[in-house]
């Protein structure tokens, strides 16, 4: 078959590679036929993100189950799944409690299409053929009525988007949500999405970038325009219980933690451009924050994602911009778009 293969900064590349087999009674083999370009990606194939090459690129993916181990049940051969791109095993402890980003059967950080990056290496999306394991419990089956391409990113970062508002809104219903937008640009335009979907009163979007903001304004948000020096300045004094930074700049997790209400909540979902960043602890500490910085649980949060969409109640197709085709990947990779979809 092939794949995608990462070979360095700006060094995409379609290779052969041997077929995936089963390895294992829980594991199937998956055809992708949709995979959409996590915001993480562009910055991967650029050489902005510290990863080592070589290895297959793509991890938001829809597929069409091909080959099912003995102890799969409840799939058929043919049927559309959502893989989630963090391998999990669904029995272990912090599986049981929703953590699947820890799960305790694999290394930790293993994914799709991000190589051996702390964890074990399962291959890309972008390919003919993908193994999952622990089938039985990782794939979610897509419904009949849902597109594909609308529903591969269901499996990162709309789930991430997700993530940053539903809990905060369960606590306080109808809140104000405040998003800033940046460099995971879909997540944050997710985060826009889910917050009107779960009911919140006003969402607010700051960016920098006018493509970004037309986009949030069509979703429904209010939306404020700031140059990312002056971001820190755009709010004047409103203050939000709930606060999303997917800029990943500094300016925008010090605009979030800036504007976060006392006792509200702060989301970042990322961990910025340097290792060790500056935070306005004693500031926090006043307000008593809440302050989450981690990557998503995607299995665990992708099913009632998928309930939204079902619904109609959220439209992950809205912020699409573009549906490359396979062949297309290496230079659509690191094209500045909101949405990539690649289909085989
Ligand atoms: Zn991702
Ligand atoms: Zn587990």
């Amino acid at each position: 078959m092939r794949h995608l293969v990462f070979k360095g900064p700006g060094e995409l590349e379609w290779q052969e590679t041997a077929d995936p087999r089963l390895s294992g009674p829980r594991d199937a083999l998956v055809r992708p036929i949709a995979v959409a370009r996590c915001d993480l990606d562009p910055a991967i194939a650029l050489g902005l993100y510290p990863m080592k090459p070589s290895f297959a690129m793509g991890h938001e993916m829809v597929g069409e189950i091909v080959e099912l181990g003995d102890e799969v049940s409840g799939f058929d051969i043919g049927q559309r799944v959502i893989v989630p791109f963090q391998a999990s095993c669904g029995e272990c402890a912090p599986c049981l409690r929703g953590h699947s980003n820890a799960c305790s059967a694999v290394a930790s950080g293993t994914a799709f299409g991000l190589g051996p990056h702390g964890g074990l290496d399962l291959g890309g999306a972008l390919a003919d053929l993908v193994r999952v394991p622990f089938a039985d419990h990782m794939l979610l089956a897509l419904p009949d009525a849902l597109d594909a391409i609308v529903a591969a990113g269901i499996s990162d970062n709309v789930s991430d988007g997700y993530r940053c508002v539903a809990e905060p809104l369960r606590a306080i219903p109808g809140a104000p949500v405040l998003v800033v937008g940046g460099l995971a640009p879909s997540v944050g335009l997710y985060a826009v999405s889910c917050g009107i979907a779960l009911g919140s009163e006003r969402v607010v979007y700051v960016d920098y970038d006018h493509d970004r903001l037309q986009l949030a304004t069509a979703l429904g948000a209010h939306v404020i325009e700031a140059p990312l020096d002056r971001l820190v300045d755009a709010l004047g004094d409103e203050r939000f219980p709930i606060t999303v930074d997917a800029c990943v700049l500094d300016p925008g997790r010090d605009l979030a933690l800036f504007a976060t209400a006392p006792c509200g909540t702060c989301t970042s979902v990322s961990g910025g451009v340097s290792p060790r960043s500056a935070l306005p602890l004693q500031s926090m500490y006043l307000k008593g924050i809440r302050y989450e910085v981690s990557r998503v649980h995607a299995r665990a949060t992708a099913p009632a994602v998928l309930d939204l969409v079902a619904s109609g109640r959220l439209n992950p197709g809205a912020i699409i911009t573009k549906v490359v085709s396979f062949d297309d990947a290496p230079e659509a990779m690191v094209e500045p778009a909101v949405k990539i979809v690649f289909v085989p």
